[in-house]
């Protein structure tokens, strides 16, 4: 494969992007066997190491301790993709904070619309995730999204409004969590927000953080674009001005596709 070349353009970074440093995050939900996970980092490892933006694997439970253990020493970070919110318990079926912190897990994904749609996942409960995440010292990774009924019925802002005020309800510091923007019907269909509605709802969640936290605050939160976003539509998603990185889903799978998005990134900063 391919090496990463990083990035000279620096100028453009401190015009565009403000100090926000990009993130590309991979979400494998329910793809890849403990095997395939270390196969996957050894593959990527050397590939990415000059990479300039974060690199994060998030990876089903099973997965993390071979992706940790191949990822010692890279700069790759390694995320699951959910947690409960109690500390210990009869939660049969369930993972607590403390035993990710353990691995060396250090991002943690909240409130998928996966997760809302198949299994009620609400914004109570993502918030309740959040504050757990945050006591504990992880980076939450919490989605927000309207459905392609809200959007079209015109209630994008006020789903986001209340996905955001509600699910980052009691958060102290929001610069230790990152938004992700995952617009539900451009989640694994193919069909991507073009740069300029997904640029539209990034400014948009970012007021809405301005107003109800404060506008120096939303200026340093890092907020990803996650639907579909792959190798060919990258480099103009990124560029834009509110688009801090990406969540991916099925281009974060092969090892080529997500380095070509980590380049972009890198091209972007
Ligand atoms: C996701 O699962 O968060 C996602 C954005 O998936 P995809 O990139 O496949 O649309």
């Amino acid at each position: 494969m391919k090496r990463f070349i990083p990035s000279h353009n620096k100028e453009k970074h401190k015009m565009n992007k403000a100090k926000r440093k990009a993130i590309i995050a991979g979400n494998w939900k329910m793809n890849k066997t403990p095997s395939e996970t270390t196969a996957f980092v050894k593959e990527l490892a050397p590939v990415v190491k000059d990479a300039e933006c974060e690199v994060v694997i998030c990876v089903p439970f099973v997965d993390l301790q071979n992706a940790v253990e191949a990822a010692k020493g890279t700069n790759i970070h390694v995320g699951a993709e959910n947690l409960h919110w109690k500390e210990s318990g009869a939660y049969t079926g369930e993972i607590s904070a403390a035993m990710l912190c353990d691995l060396g897990v250090e991002y943690v994904v909240i409130g998928h619309s996966e997760r809302r749609q198949y299994f009620a996942e609400t914004d109570e409960t993502v918030n309740l995730r959040t504050l757990k995440a945050l006591e504990k010292g992880l980076t939450p990774i919490v989605c927000v999204g309207e459905t392609l009924e809200e959007r079209e019925t015109g209630k994008t802002e006020e789903v986001l409004k209340r996905q955001i005020t509600v699910g980052l309800k009691g958060v102290e510091d929001l610069t230790k969590l990152v938004i992700a923007y995952e617009p539900v019907w451009a989640i694994g269909t193919g069909k991507t927000a073009t740069p300029a509605m997904a640029q539209e709802v990034h400014a948009a969640i970012r007021k809405i953080l301005a107003d109800t936290f404060g506008a120096e605050v939303a200026e340093k939160m890092q907020i990803l674009y996650g639907g579909s976003m792959k190798p060919e539509n990258a480099d103009a998603l990124l560029a834009e001005k509110d688009i801090d990185g990406g969540l991916i889903g099925g281009a974060a799978l092969k090892a080529d596709s997500f380095v070509a998005l980590i380049e972009s990134a890198s091209k972007a900063l």
